[in-house]
């Protein structure tokens, strides 16, 4: 798929990104996947190329650039069939936050190592009780002495066995009540008090999702990334780049299923022409490939915007990235499988799993409904029915 509209650096990122996702390939994850690992291999070449960072400020080791650098990582990554889901919770949405909001002995201490890959760090907000609607979460912050004690529950969060720290989102007890005031808590991953439990889920990917419990966990003042009464802004400075991120997953997923439909496509001949040139399996291809290409676009715009520093514009735009992005990519998906007729489902051509891992980009990290709710209300200015 021809990128468009891109500079000479971006397109040179790329294809270098692209070089190293293909030197790895699909095989590399099956294998790493079979055998219960993380993709380290791959996470530290990358760290040490530059990728990982790209996003970071240069003072600290990181590349310089913003989002729309690290979507180009991401996205190329997947479409070389390895993508590596912990991009965007560590650099995009940690890193993002901590280069914004955090003091600087925070940035010295985590934005080298998050840069570099040497240090990674999850990221929290999702319950059990409050799911989509993150103005319930519950987990709470309160003061004792110059530390803070934070008690609470999470689920699905990734990562967090081999991240070093996790990023949690709670809110202080006096805004226990009322309309929601995150603040940020860095919590390592041995605090005592803080315990996990992996969550059994159909999906065959080397990155874990943990139900999160915290006990009390008792932090130093320093734990607390940016101002504890900034609220939204701070949280929305990570939620956006991960909206983003999560777009460039789905394209990478989306581009890497179809490029083995068409492989498929043009070789499988069953009456007496390649099944690539009936239009019925040639069309939807090929409609994918468009969809694709428009969330792509979306895409760029939202990381524009949010690298310009237009975070009310950026909001907006990252929804409707995701939502586009996920939503082609599960058509893709699904259209790569049934191209394939039986070997769709078959190990030896691995495009089944994708049916599963593809619906994450439909329900995280805000869902398909979530988003047409947001654009109903903030952009349509229709009332709400919830
Ligand atoms: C693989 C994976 C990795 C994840 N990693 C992380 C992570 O690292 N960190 C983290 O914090 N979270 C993570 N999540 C959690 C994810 O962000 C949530 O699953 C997501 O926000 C949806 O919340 P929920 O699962 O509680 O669904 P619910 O909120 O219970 O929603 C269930 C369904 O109801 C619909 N719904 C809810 N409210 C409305 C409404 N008002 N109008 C219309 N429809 C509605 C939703 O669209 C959805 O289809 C991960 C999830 C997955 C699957």
């Amino acid at each position: 798929m021809a990128p468009t509209l891109e500079s000479e650096e971006h397109k040179a990122l790329r294809s270098a990104v692209s070089a190293l996702g293909t030197r790895y390939g699909r095989e590399y994850l099956t294998t790493v996947v079979k055998e219960g690992r993380h993709p380290h291999e791959l996470w530290s070449e990358a760290g040490k190329l530059g990728y990982l960072g790209v996003n970071l400020p240069e003072e600290y080791g990181g590349g310089g650039g913003g989002i729309a650098e690290l979507s180009i990582v991401l996205e190329e990554l997947g479409a070389a069939g390895c993508p590596l889901l912990m991009l965007v919770v560590s650099p995009a949405i940690c890193g993002t936050v901590i280069a914004r909001f955090g003091t600087d002995a925070q940035k010295h201490r985590w934005l080298p190592a998050l840069a570099d890959g040497t240090r990674t760090m999850a990221f929290g907000i999702t319950e059990p009780d409050a799911g989509s609607n993150s103005h319930r979460i519950t987990t709470t912050a309160r003061k004792d002495g110059p530390d803070w004690l934070l008690t609470g529950r999470k689920v699905f969060i990734s990562g967090v066995d081999t991240a070093d720290a996790t990023l949690i989102v709670g809110r202080t007890e006096d805004s226990r009540t009322g309309r929601l005031k995150p603040c940020l808590f860095i919590v390592p991953r041995d605090a005592p008090g803080f315990t996990r439990h992996p969550i059994d889920m159909e999906l065959n990917a080397a990155e874990k999702q943990f139900e999160l419990v915290l006990d009390d966990v008792r932090l130093p003042a320093d734990a607390l990334v940016g101002d504890e009464d900034a609220g939204l802004l701070q949280l929305f400075a990570g939620l956006n780049p991960e909206r983003i991120m999560t777009a460039a997953f789905a394209i990478g997923m989306g581009r890497y299923a179809l490029a083995k439909a068409i492989e498929y496509a043009r070789d499988r001949s069953v009456w007496n022409t390649p099944i690539g040139a009936h239009q019925a399996i040639a069309h939807p291809l090929a409609q994918a490939h468009i969809d694709l290409e428009l969330a792509r676009l979306m895409m760029q715009k939202a990381a524009h915007l949010y690298d310009t520093g237009d975070d009310t514009g950026a909001g907006e735009a990252a929804n409707m990235a995701k939502y586009a992005a996920g939503e082609a990519c599960v058509k893709a998906v699904d259209q790569a499988v049934h191209t394939l007729g039986g070997n769709g489902l078959t190990r030896e051509f691995g495009l089944a799993s994708l049916i599963t891992a593809a619906r994450v980009a439909r329900i995280a990290p805000v869902s398909r409904e979530m988003i047409l709710n947001y654009v109903s209300h903030q952009t349509l200015g229709l009332p709400k029915s919830y």
